[in-house]
Order: C-alpha cells, then sequence, then structure tokens
C-alpha cells in the first residue's frame, strides 16, 4: 500500500513527539512510525500518557487532537525502497510511505560489554530488564545487581526498587571525582538536580559504589553470583540477576541505509538539524546521547525545520546548547575506563549471534575483516549488540548499513518488488 506524507517521522520518543507536536500546527499531513506497541520511545515506555511525566501527558494530549498526524505503532522501517520512500512493515501490511520531508528520531540503546559469564540466563542489559519489568516481567523479591556506568543505572535501580526487587547493590565504573564534579554541576540544571535527589532518596539504603565493576558472572543453568572489583578489593555477591549497561549509544542504521553521514558514532546535523542528506532531518539520541530535554528541544527544531519555519526554530537554540552542554558533562564524567577494555577473557563470546569470542576478534584488523573471517555482526541483530562493544574493545568502525534493517517477511520484500513494477 502506498501512502503519502508531507514529513514522516522515524521514532516516536520524545524526539520523534516533539517533532510531530511542532510540526502539527502548520497542517502538514505527518505520519509518526515505531516499532513499539505505544509511543514514548525508551524513557515513555507504556505511552506518554502513563509516564508520569507532565509534558509528555502534555505532548501526547495535543498530538491525539491533531487531525493532521497519523501513528504507526509496531511498524519498522525495513529500507529506503525509493528517493522519498520508506519500505515500512507493520505486523499486518507492507507499506510504502513516501514523504517531501524526512525526520529522524530512532533514540539510542545501551552498550553491553562482555566479560565472563555474561551469557549465562539471569545477565540482563540494565535498559533491557528495565524495559522487560515496564512490560510486567515480575521481579518481586528477586536479589538484583546493578551494574556498568551511567546515570540510567539508578533509574534502572528505582525502577526494580519499586517493582519489588531487592537491589542489592549499584556498581558505578565512573570515580567518586568524577561522578562528584558531575553532581556538583547539576546545579546548573535545576531540574536534573532535583531528578537526582529524588532518586538517591528512592535509592536510599542501597550501596552505590563507584570505582567498581563487574569482573565475572557465574552460574551454570541460571546466575547464582557475580564477582566484582569494588574499588581495589574483589567481591562476590550471591544474586538472582544482574543488569548491567555500559551507556547508550545511538541508532544510526536508519540514517546510515539512507546515506547520511555519521561522525563520531552519531548522525551528523547542521544548525536547523538537517542532516548531510537534503530533506531528512534527524533529532533526539540518535545525533548524540543528552537526555531527555536534549531530544525534546532537538525534535523542537527539526519539526519547525522540516517545515521550512527557521524563524519560529531559531528561538530554540540556546535551550539545545544548554542541554549540549549538560551532555558534554555526562560524557565527560560516565567515559568508560581502560580497565574494561579487558573484562573478556579469550573464551568470552563477543557476538551472540554467531557465537565468535574475543579470542577469534583479537587477530582481526576491521570491522569488515571480522565479518569476513568469523561472522561476526552478521546475524540477526546485525551487529546492534556486538557492534558497541567490538568498537570499544577494538576500536572498529561499522563501514556499512546492510538492508533490511531488522528481519523481514518475505511477503515485504514481495510486495515492495510489485510496486516497483
Ligand atoms: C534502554 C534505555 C532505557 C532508558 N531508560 C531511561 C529512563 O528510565 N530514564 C531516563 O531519563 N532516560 C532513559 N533513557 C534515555 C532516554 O531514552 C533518552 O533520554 C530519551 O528518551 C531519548 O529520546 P529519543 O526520542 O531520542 O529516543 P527514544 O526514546 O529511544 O525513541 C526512539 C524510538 O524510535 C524507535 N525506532 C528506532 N528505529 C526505528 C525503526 N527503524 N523503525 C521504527 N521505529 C524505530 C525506537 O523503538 C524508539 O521507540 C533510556 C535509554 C535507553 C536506550
Amino acid at each position: 500500500m502506498k501512502l503519502q506524507f508531507d514529513i514522516v517521522i522515524v521514532g516516536a520518543g520524545p524526539a520523534g513527539l516533539a517533532a510531530a507536536q511542532a510540526a502539527a500546527a502548520s497542517g502538514a499531513a505527518i505520519a509518526v512510525i515505531d516499532d513499539n506497541p505505544h509511543a514514548g520511545g525508551q524513557i515513555w515506555r507504556g505511552g506518554p500518557q502513563h509516564s508520569g511525566d507532565a509534558r509528555a501527558a502534555q505532548l501526547w494530549a495535543e498530538l491525539k487532537q491533531a487531525k493532521n498526524v497519523c501513528f504507526f505503532h509496531r511498524a519498522k522501517v525495513l529500507l529506503p525502497s525509493a528517493p522519498g520512500a520508506l519500505l515500512v512493515e507493520t505486523p499486518d501490511a507492507a507499506l510504502t510511505l513516501h514523504y517531501a520531508k524526512l525526520i529522524l528520531a530512532t533514540g539510542a540503546r545501551e552498550r553491553l560489554l562482555p566479560f565472563p559469564g555474561w551469557t549465562v540466563p539471569g545477565v540482563f542489559g540494565a535498559g533491557g530488564i528495565q524495559a522487560l519489568v515496564k512490560g510486567g516481567f515480575p521481579v518481586a523479591g528477586k536479589r538484583i545487581v546493578v551494574a556498568g556506568s551511567g546515570p540510567l543505572l539508578l533509574a534502572v535501580a528505582a525502577t526494580l526498587k519499586e517493582r519489588g526487587a531487592q537491589v542489592v547493590a549499584i556498581v558505578e565504573q565512573a570515580s567518586l571525582p568524577r561522578v562528584a564534579r558531575f553532581a556538583l554541576a547539576l546545579l546548573a540544571t535545576p531540574g536534573k538536580l532535583l531528578q537526582a535527589i529524588r532518586l538517591r532518596r528512592q535509592l536510599a539504603g542501597i550501596p552505590y559504589h563507584m570505582h567498581s565493576h563487574v569482573l565475572r558472572a557465574e552460574g551454570d543453568e541460571h546466575l547464582t553470583q557475580v564477582l566484582l572489583q569494588i574499588g581495589s578489593r574483589q567481591r562476590t555477591i550471591a544474586c538472582d540477576y544482574l543488569a548491567c549497561g555500559f551507556g547508550l549509544i545511538p541508532n544510526t542504521e536508519t540514517a546510515g541505509a539512507l546515506g547520511c553521514t555519521i561522525a563520531d558514532g552519531a548522525v551528523w546535523v547542521d544548525r536547523w538539524q538537517q542532516t548531510s542528506v537534503a530533506d531528512v532531518y534527524c533529532a533526539g539520541e540518535s545525533t548524540g546521547i543528552g537526555g531527555v530535554d536534549l531530544a525534546l528541544v532537538e525534535g523542537r527544531i527539526a519539526g519547525l525545520s522540516a517545515l521550512g519555519d527557521l524563524a519560529q526554530a531559531a528561538p530554540h537554540i540556546a535551550s539545545r546548547r544548554r542541554w549540549q552542554l549538560f551532555a558534554a558533562r555526562l560524557a565527560n564524567a560516565f567515559r568508560l575506563g581502560e580497565e574494561l577494555r579487558h573484562l573478556a577473557d579469550l573464551d568470552t563470546i563477543v557476538c551472540r549471534c554467531e557465537d565468535v569470542r574475543h579470542g577469534d576478534l583479537q587477530q582481526q584488523s576491521s570491522w569488515r575483516s571480522a565479518k569476513l573471517h568469523t561472522r561476526c555482526g552478521m546475524g540477526p541483530c546485525q551487529g546492534r549488540v556486538c557492534g558497541g562493544a567490538t568498537d570499544f574493545l577494538y576500536g572498529w568502525t561499522q563501514d556499512s548499513v546492510r538492508v533490511p534493517l531488522t528481519p523481514a517477511r518475505i511477503s515485504s520484500l514481495v510486495a515492495m518488488q510489485d510496486e516497483a513494477r
């Protein structure tokens, strides 16, 4: 089925929703596509109206009123099928969405790093378990260690505690001075400071170890304990689950498939959130990790720029600068330490789809040579999981994007061929 819109937005997280809201007042025909069942992205998963965030509820209420904004949930972009067109797969159809302007707001995912035992059942990504729990996965009474790096660990621990889990420790790799400097700098962003205070209160009594990291997850059929490096000492903690994530990395695949320039692992954009490809804009964490406030303001600028309304977009630039400075402080405080490069041993699996081990990859010189010789990154996730690790461990850049971007039904690809005829 072919559908025509003035603006197509990929991603219904804060950036995509803000872009849609900014553009909606013009009366332009707008489509918002997201592969989740609800709008809201990662932070407002389950729906903006249920998030408890007044900004989210307001955005959603306005967008629901707008007659010119059409949402496609559970819809994933498979590939750019022609200039100005995307092939999108929904649970029951393949659609070709034609656009005059495209806004990519595809967000970020968490970075997972391999360590001995990270494939043992019971070890989760930190954001991964949070998403599962928000979807109903029961954790009440479970002993959980939360480890890795970044403020997401605190948000995850709070969600787990709220759902009845016993969070036994939060293990942060960044050092005390760096975390303390970051906390002090929160004075420049009072909203974030309040959020941090609220989180710390919620997590009172849970040990927060800095300059610490996971060394090994242990258990045969299921995780039973984790070995941690806590400062200069090693300590074993018994637990049912380990939730482990080392910060976030931008989702750049859709932009890459369209030929947009990717720089330093994020989609390159100019002052108006325009990518290197004409009529394609990008906003939110796909342009760099910066949190919800930066995603919202970038979304607004992208929505207005896509309309050509630069006069309305310009006043938001100062606010974006403020949140970009926050993002820079965040990146500096939680940059990953050298010791994390040495967690994996030769037998540790790095590419889980194709069972490729650290020992096999150490002999390779690039992402391309690793793919050719070991099949690393060639499984169903197409490097979404191991790519974040190989980038950090070996300094490899993924130099190409293969389409379809996600596993697709044959009927969707056939439908595209039929349309092209
Ligand atoms: C796992 C995870 C958990 C997080 N939890 C929190 C939290 O608890 N608290 C907090 O403050 N911050 C959290 N964050 C950070 C938060 O996501 C950002 O601050 C902010 O929401 C980014 O907004 P965004 O619109 O750029 O991206 P997102 O919110 O990530 O939205 C992007 C959306 O695009 C969709 N998408 C991507 N590619 C495609 C495609 N090809 N086809 C269709 N849809 C697509 C994604 O499924 C997603 O719904 C989390 C981040 C991650 C990765």
